[in-house]
């Protein structure tokens, strides 16, 4: 139910939903997604499903994170990546994978923890993890050449665009209820330009601390 054939039989279902970047595909057939979820879940871990990982929140799709991640990657190779939501540590572990350095920032602080554990016990050393509200991003890190947000918003954050050098991009899912967009907000010399990329559906992000 975890081994790495179910893991390969994924991988070929995202190559046949469209997903190209090998190095993505590659980062999801050997990461143990299995082992970010409750115990009871691990069976269902490698379906095309999102999954609920407490707190009323859920781990994203295998589809919607590979997807996320092969377009924030779409330009190049990034350096230094921010990402909004930490959750069961899923995402940053793709993340930690593909770019030296990643910096995460939850808001609830159990998901925090369990998540901290979870990443050092799978040796991950280029992971930064803060308990805080991510609407303001991480200033002390800034600027970050990569943002991904993985709770939904009605705009873009100000603070978030403020801390991407140029060239760089936020991608994050924009609206409200079942009407989200996943968007992508490239900062250019010029401005910020923004493209919308496909329907999608998370959580939505909140303020303060839990
Ligand atoms: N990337 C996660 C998905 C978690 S779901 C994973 O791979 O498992 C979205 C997460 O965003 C939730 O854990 C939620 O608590 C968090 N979140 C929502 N609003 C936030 C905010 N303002 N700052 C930081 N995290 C936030």
């Amino acid at each position: 139910m975890t081994s790495a054939r179910t893991r390969n039989r994924m991988v070929e279902r995202l190559r046949a939903k469209g997903i190209r970047n090998e190095a993505v595909l590659r980062t999801l057939s050997s990461l143990p997604r299995h082992l970010f979820v409750e115990e009871a879940l691990a069976s269902r871990a490698y379906e095309d499903s999102a999954l609920p990982i407490g707190f009323g929140q859920t781990l994203s799709q295998p589809w919607t994170v590979a997807f996320m991640t092969e377009t924030l990657l779409a330009d190049g190779p990034l350096q230094k990546v921010l990402e909004i939501g930490t959750g069961s540590g899923y995402q940053a572990a793709v993340l930690a994978t593909l770019v030296p350095q990643v910096y995460t920032v939850e808001r609830i602080s159990p998901l925090y923890q369990q998540a901290r554990v979870r990443l050092s016990a799978l040796g991950y050393k280029n992971i930064a993890m803060r308990h805080d509200d991510g609407t303001i991003g991480w200033p002390g890190r800034a600027p970050f050449d990569g943002i991904l947000m993985t709770a939904a918003a009605e705009l873009a954050p100000e603070g978030l665009l403020a801390q991407l050098q140029i060239g760089g991009r936020l991608v994050m899912p924009l609206g409200q209820g079942e009407k989200q967009q996943l968007m992508i907000y490239r900062r250019e010399a010029a401005g910020i330009r923004a493209e919308t990329l496909a329907e999608c559906c998370f959580v939505p992000l909140l303020s303060g601390l839990y």
